[in-house]
């Protein structure tokens, strides 16, 4: 690949290239966009099969974090790191402070957190270097495990997408179908039977989580492949990505989709405009979803609970706004989206005209046109 053209192309700010031969580390961490703030992503472990894949992913991820954190509301730019690594064999304490350290060299222009192959313990590990990482074991001061403001967040998503749809402040009498009861799925169930939602179906290739969220909460079980086609007012998806596909969307039966899961679209333009030709409310995932990353940045102020659940219930203003902009403009919730977050970035680099701080106040240098 040619790194630097594809920089410019994607817009991209910079590329680090990290390597330490003492403890093995192989890393790279993309910042895409720092308009709005440091960039902000999660760093993920993977045995990446060549060095070009772990490039690309890095890159388009962190792409898709400026977007993300701009909607979100975060002061955080855009960014990812990845470790090219077994997750299951090869990370160490000593491997992630490694990278910790390469964070620290970065000054703050990198923030990261948990993601695929890392937990709150790596975390940790990076934290003994480098104060530039969120996501830390509430026993040394941090949110610990933020998938309650991931469903938190959902469930707010949610009141916000009936709201828009059916025109009511409750979701009594409401009808849902969570796909995956895992963290998110299992802890968006209290939120909703708290406010009288009267039936949930759930699912999942774990037939142990689907016994355990039938006992605790008194949910219907359904089949996998049936789980999208239930007769209910929402759908949510929160297992893995793609679920919203060429086979699903025929048979959905729902006024509103609002999940946790990522990429929920298997083809994010085609799906968006069948699904709003269908009269189908999709809540982007990314809009959605953020409790989680919400949560773990209060960490900055120090971790509150109290201001992360403020924060992250102002996803039903986001949600809200998603849904009446897409239909205002007639134009898919995904454009929608994008459209958000193009507009926030806009919003702040309108401040590029005021001026603070000593670099302002040098002379130009000599023989320089100004
Ligand atoms: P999890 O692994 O705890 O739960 C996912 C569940 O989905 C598991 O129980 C798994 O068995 C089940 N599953 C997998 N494939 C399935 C299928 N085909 N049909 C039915 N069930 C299936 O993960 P999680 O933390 O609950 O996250 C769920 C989704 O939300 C993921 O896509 C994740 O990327 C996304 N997400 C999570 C968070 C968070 O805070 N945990 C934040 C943002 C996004």
């Amino acid at each position: 690949m040619n790194v630097i053209s594809n920089m410019c192309s994607g817009e991209y700010e910079q590329i680090a290239f990290c390597h330490d031969k003492n403890t093995g580390l192989k890393a790279i961490i993309s910042i895409h966009d720092t308009t709005l703030g440091p960039a902000l992503g999660g760093t993920r472990i993977r045995p990446y099969a060549t060095e070009e894949e772990a490039l690309i992913d890095v890159m388009k991820l962190s792409k898709a974090m400026t977007f993300k954190n701009a909607v979100a509301g975060l002061n955080y730019g855009g960014g990812k790191g990845v470790i090219i690594a077994d997750p299951k064999k090869d990370k160490t304490d000593v491997l992630m402070r490694a990278y910790g350290r390469f964070l620290e060299s970065l000054g703050g222009r990198f923030v990261t957190g948990e993601d695929v192959g890392t937990d709150e313990f790596d975390m940790l590990s990076i934290r003994r270097e480098t104060s530039y990482v969120i996501g830390l074991p509430e026993l040394y001061g941090g949110g610990g495990n933020v998938s309650w403001a991931t469903s938190f967040g959902i469930y707010r998503g949610i009141k916000g997408a009936v709201k828009h749809v059916f025109g009511k402040d409750e979701l009594k009498g409401i009808k849902i179908a969570i796909q995956g009861v895992g963290n998110v799925g299992s802890m968006l169930i209290p939120y909703l039977q708290e406010e009288g939602v009267s039936t949930i179906y759930v699912t999942d290739v774990d037939t142990g989580r689907v016994a355990g969220a039938v006992k605790q909460y008194g949910v219907k079980a359904v089949p996998m492949d049936e789980i999208h086609a239930q007769d209910v007012d929402i759908y949510a998806p929160c297992a893995l990505g793609g679920s919203i596909n060429d086979k699903t969307i025929p048979e959905l039966k729902c006024k509103i989709i609002a999940g946790g899961a990522n990429n929920q679209l298997a083809d994010e333009q085609k799906h968006a405009k069948i699904l709003k030709d269908k009269g189908i409310a999709f809540v982007v995932d990314y809009v959605i979803n953020a409790g989680g990353v919400t949560s773990a940045t209060s960490e900055i102020l120090g971790y509150s609970r109290a201001r992360s659940e403020f924060e992250v219930s102002r996803i039903y203003d986001r949600v809200l706004r998603l849904l009446s902009l897409a239909e205002e403009k007639n134009i898919t919730t995904m454009e929608a989206a994008m459209m958000m977050a193009q507009e926030r970035l806009a919003e702040e680099k309108k401040l590029s005209g005021v001026h603070c701080g000593f670099r302002k106040a040098l002379c130009p240098p000599p023989g320089s046109k100004w």
